[in-house]
């Protein structure tokens, strides 16, 4: 199956309101311009690098989403083009964007990473942390910049879907936690509107619970080269 298929048969099967983010890391441009030639436009790429360099070949009205962990001396790099940033798991990452985004003159989108996964190497917040700051900082003071869209995660790696779901189950309720807790400032569903959880072993299980973004990569590209 060429990637063409591949994203032909996803957006098939994916329900009427799921938007689809190609993830691309590791693989060359030309796949990703195979990808861009049958209509995709939102790639996911993880290492800031290896974003810059595609950014500067492929098209120009490709959105470009950073799902890999950042270190907050990279963000500079990718904030003149970067659309959105799913990766944002602390509040001095927070910080980082906002003075970049302020010195490009842009808006930066992020979403909230979450950790529910079991594994201890996962990134993200624990949702009682992320509740807690966005309860008490003043977005519109601290972060003028940056845009809250939305929340990320991933399940654990393991076969037991029931486990899937309900750690997918447990993004849905922080992302509803959020909307409750941001709406005395003005951020509504409106804008914090993305809920991107699913990859490639298990979106179906995420669409059926609450995701509204998955972040494809194998199933569209074949397996990554190292
Ligand atoms: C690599 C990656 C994906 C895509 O994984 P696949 O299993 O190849 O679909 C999705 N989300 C994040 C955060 C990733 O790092």
């Amino acid at each position: 199956m060429s990637v063409t298929d591949n994203i032909n048969a996803i957006r098939k099967a994916l329900p009427a309101g799921v938007e689809l983010c190609a993830v691309s890391k590791f693989h060359p441009v030309e796949k990703l311009q195979e990808a861009y030639d049958c209509g995709q436009r939102i790639f996911g790429e993880s290492r800031e690098q290896e974003v810059r360099q595609k950014y500067e070949i492929l098209p120009k009205d490709i959105e470009w989403h950073f799902i890999g962990h950042l270190q907050t001396n990279k963000v500079k790099y990718i904030a003149p083009f970067i659309s959105m940033i799913e990766s944002v798991d602390s509040e001095r990452l927070l910080d980082e964007i906002q003075k970049q985004a302020s010195k490009n003159g842009r808006t930066i989108d992020v979403l909230l990473e979450i950790h529910v996964a079991q594994e201890e190497t996962k990134s993200g917040w624990l949702p009682s942390e992320v509740t807690d700051l966005m309860h008490n900082a003043r977005l519109a003071e601290r972060w003028p910049d940056v845009r809250m869209r939305g929340v990320m995660g991933m399940a654990s790696i393991t076969d037991d879907e029931t486990q899937i779901a309900r750690e997918f189950q447990s993004l849905k309720e922080v992302y509803d936690h959020l909307l409750v807790l941001l709406a005395p400032q003005g951020i509504t569903a409106d804008t914090f509107n993305i809920r991107s959880w699913g990859m490639s072993h298990d979106w179906h299980v995420a669409v059926d619970n609450g995701s509204n973004q998955v972040r494809i990569g194998t199933d569209i590209f074949g397996e990554r080269e190292y």
